[in-house]
Protein backbone atom coordinates (compact mmCIF):
# COMPACT_ATOMS: atom_id res chain seq x y z
CA UNK A 1 0.00 0.00 0.00
CA UNK A 2 1.63 3.50 -0.60
CA UNK A 3 2.34 5.57 2.15
CA UNK A 4 -0.20 8.56 2.57
CA UNK A 5 0.67 10.24 6.23
CA UNK A 6 4.30 10.89 7.68
CA UNK A 7 3.95 11.31 12.10
CA UNK A 8 6.82 11.85 13.72
CA UNK A 9 7.56 10.11 17.19
CA UNK A 10 7.75 12.86 20.11
CA UNK A 11 11.23 12.84 20.49
CA UNK A 12 11.40 14.16 16.91
CA UNK A 13 8.99 16.91 18.01
CA UNK A 14 11.59 20.07 17.28
CA UNK A 15 13.22 21.23 20.22
CA UNK A 16 14.14 24.96 19.16
CA UNK A 17 12.13 27.51 17.06
CA UNK A 18 13.82 29.20 13.71
CA UNK A 19 14.45 32.56 14.41
CA UNK A 20 14.51 33.85 10.31
CA UNK A 21 15.45 37.46 11.63
CA UNK A 22 18.98 36.44 12.46
CA UNK A 23 19.65 34.99 8.74
CA UNK A 24 17.77 37.79 6.56
CA UNK A 25 20.02 39.42 4.14
CA UNK A 26 18.10 43.03 4.99
CA UNK A 27 16.74 43.18 8.56
CA UNK A 28 13.56 44.13 9.11
CA UNK A 29 13.38 48.68 9.65
CA UNK A 30 12.68 49.16 12.94
CA UNK A 31 9.20 49.60 14.77
CA UNK A 32 8.71 53.39 15.51
CA UNK A 33 7.30 55.32 18.73
CA UNK A 34 4.75 57.12 16.69
CA UNK A 35 5.28 60.32 18.94
CA UNK A 36 9.38 60.36 18.80
CA UNK A 37 10.14 58.36 16.04
CA UNK A 38 12.78 56.71 17.68
CA UNK A 39 13.19 52.63 17.06
CA UNK A 40 11.21 50.80 20.01
CA UNK A 41 13.38 49.04 22.24
CA UNK A 42 11.87 46.05 24.16
CA UNK A 43 11.51 47.61 27.54
CA UNK A 44 9.01 50.01 25.62
CA UNK A 45 7.13 46.59 25.37
CA UNK A 46 6.79 45.73 28.32
CA UNK A 47 3.61 47.06 29.90
CA UNK A 48 2.00 45.70 26.89
CA UNK A 49 3.08 42.19 26.35
CA UNK A 50 5.28 39.76 28.77
CA UNK A 51 8.82 40.05 28.47
CA UNK A 52 9.90 36.76 26.81
CA UNK A 53 7.67 37.99 24.11
CA UNK A 54 8.98 41.44 23.73
CA UNK A 55 12.57 40.06 23.39
CA UNK A 56 11.81 37.54 21.08
CA UNK A 57 10.24 40.66 18.88
CA UNK A 58 13.37 42.24 18.98
CA UNK A 59 15.41 39.31 18.67
CA UNK A 60 17.82 40.01 15.21
CA UNK A 61 20.79 37.83 16.11
CA UNK A 62 19.63 34.24 18.22
CA UNK A 63 18.87 31.74 15.20
CA UNK A 64 17.30 29.00 17.27
CA UNK A 65 15.49 29.95 20.22
CA UNK A 66 14.96 26.49 22.51
CA UNK A 67 11.26 25.82 22.98
CA UNK A 68 10.37 25.52 26.57
CA UNK A 69 10.02 21.80 28.37
CA UNK A 70 6.64 22.52 29.54
CA UNK A 71 5.59 23.99 25.88
CA UNK A 72 7.01 20.86 24.17
CA UNK A 73 5.23 18.98 26.44
CA UNK A 74 1.90 20.77 25.38
CA UNK A 75 2.55 19.92 22.16
CA UNK A 76 2.87 16.78 22.06
CA UNK A 77 -1.18 16.80 22.73
CA UNK A 78 -1.41 16.95 18.95
CA UNK A 79 2.14 17.97 17.34
CA UNK A 80 3.40 15.61 15.21
CA UNK A 81 0.87 16.66 13.67
CA UNK A 82 0.23 14.78 9.83
CA UNK A 83 2.04 15.69 6.94
CA UNK A 84 -0.24 14.17 4.30
CA UNK A 85 -0.24 13.26 0.47
CA UNK A 86 -3.17 14.27 -1.40
CA UNK A 87 -3.58 11.70 -3.44
CA UNK A 88 -7.16 11.84 -4.49
CA UNK A 89 -6.70 15.51 -4.85
CA UNK A 90 -3.94 15.01 -7.46
CA UNK A 91 -6.03 12.18 -9.13
CA UNK A 92 -9.10 14.74 -9.54
CA UNK A 93 -7.19 17.15 -10.70
CA UNK A 94 -5.68 15.27 -13.56
CA UNK A 95 -2.16 16.63 -12.53
CA UNK A 96 1.32 14.81 -12.19
CA UNK A 97 2.21 17.45 -9.69
CA UNK A 98 2.51 15.90 -6.14
CA UNK A 99 0.87 17.53 -3.45
CA UNK A 100 1.51 17.37 0.21
CA UNK A 101 -0.26 19.27 2.83
CA UNK A 102 0.50 19.75 6.61
CA UNK A 103 -2.66 18.96 8.82
CA UNK A 104 -2.59 22.07 11.64
CA UNK A 105 -6.56 21.38 11.95
CA UNK A 106 -5.88 18.28 14.10
CA UNK A 107 -4.55 20.74 17.04
CA UNK A 108 -7.14 20.76 20.07
CA UNK A 109 -8.16 24.88 18.81
CA UNK A 110 -8.81 23.31 15.33
CA UNK A 111 -5.92 25.71 14.21
CA UNK A 112 -2.40 26.58 14.09
CA UNK A 113 -2.86 29.33 16.14
CA UNK A 114 -2.62 26.92 19.57
CA UNK A 115 1.27 27.03 18.54
CA UNK A 116 1.95 30.67 19.61
CA UNK A 117 -0.79 30.76 22.03
CA UNK A 118 0.92 28.04 24.13
CA UNK A 119 4.22 29.47 24.06
CA UNK A 120 2.72 33.20 24.69
CA UNK A 121 0.39 31.44 28.16
CA UNK A 122 3.81 30.32 29.46
CA UNK A 123 5.74 32.90 29.44
CA UNK A 124 3.11 34.94 30.83
CA UNK A 125 2.59 32.00 33.75
CA UNK A 126 6.36 31.69 34.23
CA UNK A 127 6.51 35.52 34.60
CA UNK A 128 4.18 35.48 37.19
CA UNK A 129 1.77 37.03 35.29
CA UNK A 130 -2.00 36.19 36.40
CA UNK A 131 -4.30 37.64 33.72
CA UNK A 132 -3.83 37.37 30.08
CA UNK A 133 -6.70 39.21 27.79
CA UNK A 134 -6.83 39.53 23.92
CA UNK A 135 -9.26 40.33 21.64
CA UNK A 136 -11.08 38.33 18.93
CA UNK A 137 -13.11 38.60 15.66
CA UNK A 138 -14.04 35.04 14.34
CA UNK A 139 -12.81 33.76 17.36
CA UNK A 140 -10.09 31.16 16.51
CA UNK A 141 -7.57 33.27 18.36
CA UNK A 142 -9.73 33.61 21.32
CA UNK A 143 -10.60 29.88 21.25
CA UNK A 144 -6.73 28.84 20.67
CA UNK A 145 -5.63 31.56 23.72
CA UNK A 146 -8.42 30.39 26.12
CA UNK A 147 -7.46 26.43 26.49
CA UNK A 148 -3.94 27.48 26.48
CA UNK A 149 -4.56 29.76 29.49
CA UNK A 150 -6.35 26.85 31.09
CA UNK A 151 -3.18 24.53 30.57
CA UNK A 152 -1.33 26.87 32.24
CA UNK A 153 -3.20 28.19 35.00
CA UNK A 154 -3.73 31.80 34.01
CA UNK A 155 -7.47 33.37 33.71
CA UNK A 156 -8.17 34.87 30.17
CA UNK A 157 -10.50 37.31 28.94
CA UNK A 158 -11.50 37.91 25.76
CA UNK A 159 -13.18 40.80 24.42
CA UNK A 160 -15.17 39.62 20.74
CA UNK A 161 -16.60 41.83 18.50
CA UNK A 162 -20.04 42.18 19.26
CA UNK A 163 -21.63 41.28 15.92
CA UNK A 164 -19.56 38.26 16.06
CA UNK A 165 -20.48 37.59 19.09
CA UNK A 166 -23.75 37.25 18.37
CA UNK A 167 -23.48 35.64 14.88
CA UNK A 168 -21.04 33.03 15.67
CA UNK A 169 -22.47 32.09 18.90
CA UNK A 170 -20.67 28.41 18.92
CA UNK A 171 -16.96 30.14 18.96
CA UNK A 172 -18.59 31.46 21.86
CA UNK A 173 -19.39 28.42 23.64
CA UNK A 174 -15.91 27.11 22.40
CA UNK A 175 -14.23 29.97 24.35
CA UNK A 176 -16.27 29.54 27.52
CA UNK A 177 -15.68 25.59 27.42
CA UNK A 178 -11.83 26.20 27.94
CA UNK A 179 -13.01 28.93 30.98
CA UNK A 180 -12.11 31.76 29.63
CA UNK A 181 -14.66 34.95 30.00
CA UNK A 182 -16.10 36.07 27.01
CA UNK A 183 -17.44 40.02 26.80
CA UNK A 184 -18.70 41.35 23.70
CA UNK A 185 -17.14 44.56 22.67
CA UNK A 186 -17.68 47.18 22.78
CA UNK A 187 -18.56 47.00 26.45
CA UNK A 188 -19.11 49.25 29.53
CA UNK A 189 -15.59 47.69 31.37
CA UNK A 190 -13.32 50.13 29.68
CA UNK A 191 -12.68 54.11 29.02
CA UNK A 192 -12.59 52.82 25.02
CA UNK A 193 -15.79 50.88 25.08
CA UNK A 194 -17.69 53.19 26.80
CA UNK A 195 -16.65 56.29 24.69
CA UNK A 196 -18.19 54.05 21.93
CA UNK A 197 -21.43 53.02 23.42
CA UNK A 198 -22.06 56.39 24.96
CA UNK A 199 -21.73 57.89 20.97
CA UNK A 200 -23.94 54.74 19.77
CA UNK A 201 -25.22 52.69 22.10
CA UNK A 202 -25.82 50.48 19.15
CA UNK A 203 -22.49 49.96 17.73
CA UNK A 204 -21.89 46.50 16.61
CA UNK A 205 -17.99 46.82 17.26
CA UNK A 206 -14.64 45.98 15.63
CA UNK A 207 -11.51 44.54 15.23
CA UNK A 208 -9.67 48.34 16.14
CA UNK A 209 -12.15 48.90 19.10
CA UNK A 210 -11.71 45.25 20.98
CA UNK A 211 -8.28 45.69 20.31
CA UNK A 212 -8.35 48.84 22.22
CA UNK A 213 -10.23 47.34 25.20
CA UNK A 214 -7.85 44.43 26.01
CA UNK A 215 -4.84 46.66 25.68
CA UNK A 216 -6.72 48.99 28.00
CA UNK A 217 -7.37 46.24 30.38
CA UNK A 218 -4.24 45.12 30.35
CA UNK A 219 -2.41 48.11 30.96
CA UNK A 220 -4.73 48.88 33.61
CA UNK A 221 -4.93 45.78 35.56
CA UNK A 222 -1.54 44.57 37.71
CA UNK A 223 -0.64 41.17 36.90
CA UNK A 224 -2.46 40.97 33.31
CA UNK A 225 -0.59 41.63 29.67
CA UNK A 226 -2.20 41.69 26.03
CA UNK A 227 -1.73 39.20 23.91
CA UNK A 228 -1.67 38.81 20.05
CA UNK A 229 -2.06 35.78 17.65
CA UNK A 230 -0.79 37.04 14.52
CA UNK A 231 1.15 40.07 12.44
CA UNK A 232 4.13 40.20 15.10
CA UNK A 233 7.67 38.60 14.80
CA UNK A 234 7.59 36.12 18.02
CA UNK A 235 4.11 34.67 16.88
CA UNK A 236 5.71 33.86 13.34
CA UNK A 237 8.70 32.64 15.64
CA UNK A 238 6.23 30.11 17.31
CA UNK A 239 4.76 28.86 14.41
CA UNK A 240 8.23 28.04 12.80
CA UNK A 241 7.29 24.36 14.29
CA UNK A 242 5.00 23.97 11.53
CA UNK A 243 7.75 24.06 8.93
CA UNK A 244 10.44 22.42 10.84
CA UNK A 245 8.07 19.36 11.18
CA UNK A 246 7.23 19.29 7.69
CA UNK A 247 11.05 19.27 6.68
CA UNK A 248 11.75 16.34 8.54
CA UNK A 249 8.48 14.63 7.44
CA UNK A 250 8.96 15.96 3.85
CA UNK A 251 12.56 13.88 3.94
CA UNK A 252 10.66 10.81 5.42
CA UNK A 253 8.82 10.97 1.84
CA UNK A 254 11.77 11.53 0.27
CA UNK A 255 10.44 15.08 -1.25
CA UNK A 256 12.11 18.48 -0.98
CA UNK A 257 8.94 21.07 -2.38
CA UNK A 258 9.15 22.54 -5.02
CA UNK A 259 6.58 25.01 -4.45
CA UNK A 260 4.97 25.97 -0.58
CA UNK A 261 1.93 27.74 -0.19
CA UNK A 262 0.01 29.27 2.52
CA UNK A 263 -3.12 31.33 3.02
CA UNK A 264 -2.34 34.74 4.27
CA UNK A 265 -3.47 37.14 7.12
CA UNK A 266 -1.22 38.11 8.90
CA UNK A 267 1.26 36.04 7.94
CA UNK A 268 1.72 33.68 10.98
CA UNK A 269 0.87 30.34 9.48
CA UNK A 270 2.49 30.99 6.18
CA UNK A 271 6.03 31.92 8.35
CA UNK A 272 5.75 29.18 10.26
CA UNK A 273 5.62 26.65 7.08
CA UNK A 274 7.78 28.76 5.05
CA UNK A 275 10.42 30.14 6.83
CA UNK A 276 12.08 27.15 7.79
CA UNK A 277 12.09 25.78 4.11
CA UNK A 278 13.33 29.60 3.22
CA UNK A 279 16.48 29.04 5.22
CA UNK A 280 18.08 27.24 1.99
CA UNK A 281 16.67 29.38 -0.64
CA UNK A 282 18.84 32.28 1.59
CA UNK A 283 21.85 30.21 1.85
CA UNK A 284 21.52 29.98 -1.87
CA UNK A 285 21.38 26.11 -1.51
CA UNK A 286 17.82 25.54 -2.89
CA UNK A 287 15.17 27.58 -5.21
CA UNK A 288 11.49 26.82 -3.45
CA UNK A 289 8.60 29.00 -4.22
CA UNK A 290 6.89 30.65 -1.67
CA UNK A 291 3.45 32.00 -2.61
CA UNK A 292 1.07 33.71 0.00
CA UNK A 293 -2.58 33.30 -0.82
CA UNK A 294 -4.86 36.24 0.28
CA UNK A 295 -8.21 37.25 0.06
CA UNK A 296 -8.97 39.50 -2.98
CA UNK A 297 -10.96 41.57 -0.95
CA UNK A 298 -7.72 42.27 1.28
CA UNK A 299 -4.87 42.22 -1.23
CA UNK A 300 -2.07 43.87 0.83
CA UNK A 301 0.84 42.18 -0.38
CA UNK A 302 -0.81 42.13 -4.27
CA UNK A 303 -1.97 45.90 -3.69
CA UNK A 304 -0.80 47.69 -1.30
CA UNK A 305 2.39 49.92 -0.32
CA UNK A 306 5.49 49.01 1.53
CA UNK A 307 5.70 51.94 4.21
CA UNK A 308 5.10 52.26 8.10
CA UNK A 309 1.70 52.66 9.63
CA UNK A 310 -0.13 51.51 12.31
CA UNK A 311 -0.68 48.07 12.89
CA UNK A 312 -4.64 48.37 14.37
CA UNK A 313 -7.39 50.75 13.21
CA UNK A 314 -7.54 53.07 15.83
CA UNK A 315 -4.04 54.16 15.99
CA UNK A 316 -2.32 52.57 19.26
CA UNK A 317 0.40 50.67 18.06
CA UNK A 318 3.63 51.54 16.83
CA UNK A 319 4.69 52.37 13.48
CA UNK A 320 5.48 48.97 11.91
CA UNK A 321 7.23 49.56 8.58
CA UNK A 322 5.00 46.77 6.30
CA UNK A 323 2.77 46.19 2.96
CA UNK A 324 -0.38 47.84 3.94
CA UNK A 325 -3.70 49.14 2.64
CA UNK A 326 -4.24 51.77 5.12
CA UNK A 327 -5.06 50.76 8.78
CA UNK A 328 -8.97 52.90 7.88
CA UNK A 329 -9.36 50.39 5.22
CA UNK A 330 -12.17 48.20 5.81
CA UNK A 331 -12.29 44.51 3.84
CA UNK A 332 -15.98 43.69 2.82
CA UNK A 333 -17.33 41.03 5.01
CA UNK A 334 -15.47 37.39 3.56
CA UNK A 335 -15.92 34.45 5.16
CA UNK A 336 -12.46 34.04 5.68
CA UNK A 337 -12.78 36.57 8.70
CA UNK A 338 -8.43 35.63 9.47
CA UNK A 339 -7.43 37.01 6.45
CA UNK A 340 -9.39 40.30 6.75
CA UNK A 341 -6.04 42.13 8.06
CA UNK A 342 -4.92 45.55 6.63
CA UNK A 343 -1.25 44.57 6.71
CA UNK A 344 1.01 42.12 6.91
CA UNK A 345 4.00 40.86 9.30
CA UNK A 346 7.21 43.41 9.35
CA UNK A 347 9.58 40.47 8.43
CA UNK A 348 7.63 39.41 5.88
CA UNK A 349 7.19 42.68 4.38
CA UNK A 350 10.54 42.65 4.17
CA UNK A 351 11.23 39.26 2.67
CA UNK A 352 8.30 39.90 -0.08
CA UNK A 353 10.20 43.54 -0.81
CA UNK A 354 13.43 41.46 -1.17
CA UNK A 355 11.90 39.11 -3.53
CA UNK A 356 12.06 35.81 -1.40
CA UNK A 357 8.29 35.10 -1.60
CA UNK A 358 5.61 36.17 -3.88
CA UNK A 359 1.77 36.39 -3.41
CA UNK A 360 -1.68 35.71 -5.51
CA UNK A 361 -5.14 36.93 -4.51
CA UNK A 362 -8.08 34.75 -4.41
CA UNK A 363 -11.77 35.20 -4.75
CA UNK A 364 -14.10 33.90 -2.15
CA UNK A 365 -15.93 31.74 -4.96
CA UNK A 366 -12.87 30.05 -5.96
CA UNK A 367 -11.39 29.61 -2.45
CA UNK A 368 -14.70 27.84 -1.61
CA UNK A 369 -14.85 25.72 -4.81
CA UNK A 370 -11.47 24.82 -4.05
CA UNK A 371 -12.25 23.98 -0.45
CA UNK A 372 -14.74 21.87 -1.42
CA UNK A 373 -13.06 19.70 -3.82
CA UNK A 374 -10.58 19.06 -0.92
CA UNK A 375 -13.23 17.86 1.56
CA UNK A 376 -14.92 15.19 -1.36
CA UNK A 377 -11.42 14.24 -2.32
CA UNK A 378 -9.11 14.29 1.15
CA UNK A 379 -12.18 14.16 3.60
CA UNK A 380 -11.33 16.96 5.46
CA UNK A 381 -13.49 20.16 5.56
CA UNK A 382 -11.31 23.45 5.27
CA UNK A 383 -11.41 26.75 7.43
CA UNK A 384 -12.21 29.41 5.09
CA UNK A 385 -9.23 30.87 5.29
CA UNK A 386 -7.58 27.43 4.15
CA UNK A 387 -9.62 27.63 1.33
CA UNK A 388 -7.39 30.16 -0.25
CA UNK A 389 -4.20 28.07 -0.01
CA UNK A 390 -6.20 25.37 -1.41
CA UNK A 391 -7.22 27.34 -4.27
CA UNK A 392 -3.70 28.16 -4.81
CA UNK A 393 -2.50 24.87 -4.75
CA UNK A 394 -4.66 24.05 -7.16
CA UNK A 395 -3.74 27.05 -9.28
CA UNK A 396 -0.27 25.48 -9.71
CA UNK A 397 -1.36 21.96 -10.34
CA UNK A 398 -3.40 22.70 -12.95
CA UNK A 399 -0.25 24.47 -14.46
CA UNK A 400 1.97 21.49 -13.95
CA UNK A 401 -0.78 19.51 -15.52
CA UNK A 402 -0.57 22.27 -19.06
CA UNK A 403 3.48 21.54 -18.61
CA UNK A 404 3.77 18.22 -17.56
CA UNK A 405 6.25 19.03 -14.69
CA UNK A 406 5.75 17.20 -11.47
CA UNK A 407 6.40 19.67 -9.50
CA UNK A 408 6.08 18.56 -5.56
CA UNK A 409 3.88 21.25 -3.83
CA UNK A 410 3.53 21.82 -0.06
CA UNK A 411 0.40 24.04 1.37
CA UNK A 412 -0.42 24.41 5.12
CA UNK A 413 -3.92 23.34 6.07
CA UNK A 414 -4.24 25.90 8.48
CA UNK A 415 -7.95 25.23 9.93
CA UNK A 416 -11.02 22.91 9.75
CA UNK A 417 -14.05 24.44 9.17
CA UNK A 418 -16.54 22.79 11.12
CA UNK A 419 -17.76 26.23 12.65
CA UNK A 420 -17.97 27.56 9.84
CA UNK A 421 -20.71 25.84 8.03
CA UNK A 422 -22.95 28.62 7.45
CA UNK A 423 -20.56 30.00 4.78
CA UNK A 424 -20.12 26.85 2.71
CA UNK A 425 -24.64 26.59 2.97
CA UNK A 426 -24.15 29.81 1.08
CA UNK A 427 -21.47 28.68 -0.84
CA UNK A 428 -23.58 25.59 -2.00
CA UNK A 429 -26.79 27.39 -2.41
CA UNK A 430 -24.60 29.96 -5.05
CA UNK A 431 -25.30 32.94 -2.77
CA UNK A 432 -21.97 34.01 -2.11
CA UNK A 433 -20.41 36.81 -3.29
CA UNK A 434 -17.23 38.05 -4.95
CA UNK A 435 -15.64 41.37 -3.61
CA UNK A 436 -12.69 43.01 -5.41
CA UNK A 437 -10.91 46.60 -4.12
CA UNK A 438 -11.15 49.49 -6.61
CA UNK A 439 -7.64 51.15 -6.89
CA UNK A 440 -9.42 54.25 -5.78
CA UNK A 441 -10.29 52.46 -2.36
CA UNK A 442 -7.13 51.93 -1.74
CA UNK A 443 -5.77 55.21 -2.64
CA UNK A 444 -7.47 56.50 -0.47
CA UNK A 445 -6.83 54.95 2.68
CA UNK A 446 -3.22 54.24 2.03
CA UNK A 447 -3.10 58.47 1.92
CA UNK A 448 -3.39 58.15 5.15
CA UNK A 449 -0.79 56.10 5.20
CA UNK A 450 1.36 57.94 3.66
CA UNK A 451 0.69 60.72 5.93
CA UNK A 452 2.77 59.10 9.24
CA UNK A 453 5.67 58.58 6.48
CA UNK A 454 6.90 62.45 6.05
C1 LIG B 1 -6.14 33.28 12.01
C2 LIG B 1 -6.15 32.28 10.93
C3 LIG B 1 -5.50 32.51 9.69
C4 LIG B 1 -4.83 33.80 9.36
O1 LIG B 1 -3.80 34.22 10.19
P1 LIG B 1 -2.27 34.14 9.77
O2 LIG B 1 -1.60 34.85 10.90
O3 LIG B 1 -2.09 34.85 8.47
O4 LIG B 1 -1.91 32.72 9.68
C5 LIG B 1 -5.50 31.51 8.77
N1 LIG B 1 -6.12 30.33 8.97
C6 LIG B 1 -6.77 30.07 10.15
C7 LIG B 1 -7.45 28.76 10.31
C8 LIG B 1 -6.79 31.03 11.16
O5 LIG B 1 -7.43 30.77 12.31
Amino acid sequence: MRQKKYLLPESEIPQAWFNIQAVMPNKPLPILNPATREPLKAEDLYPIFCEECANQELNTTDEWIPIPEAVREQYTYYRSTPLVRAYELEAALGTPAHIYFKNESVSPAGSHKLNSALAQAYYAKKQGITNITTETGAGQWGGALSYAAKKFGLECAVYMVKISYNQKPYRRSIMQTFGAAITPSPSMSTRAGKDIITLNPNDNGSLGCAISEAIELAVTTPGCRYTLGSVLNHVCLHQTVIGLEAEKQMALAGEYPDIVIACFGGGSNFSGIAFPFMRHNISGEKKTRFIAAEPAACPKLTKGKFEYDFGDEAGLTPLLPMFTLGHGFKPANIHAGGLRYHGAGVILSQLMKDGYMEAVDIQQNESFKAGVLFARTEGIIPAPESCHAIAATVREALRCKETGEAKTILFNLSGHGFVDMSAYDQYLEGNLQDYSVSDEDIARFIADADALNP
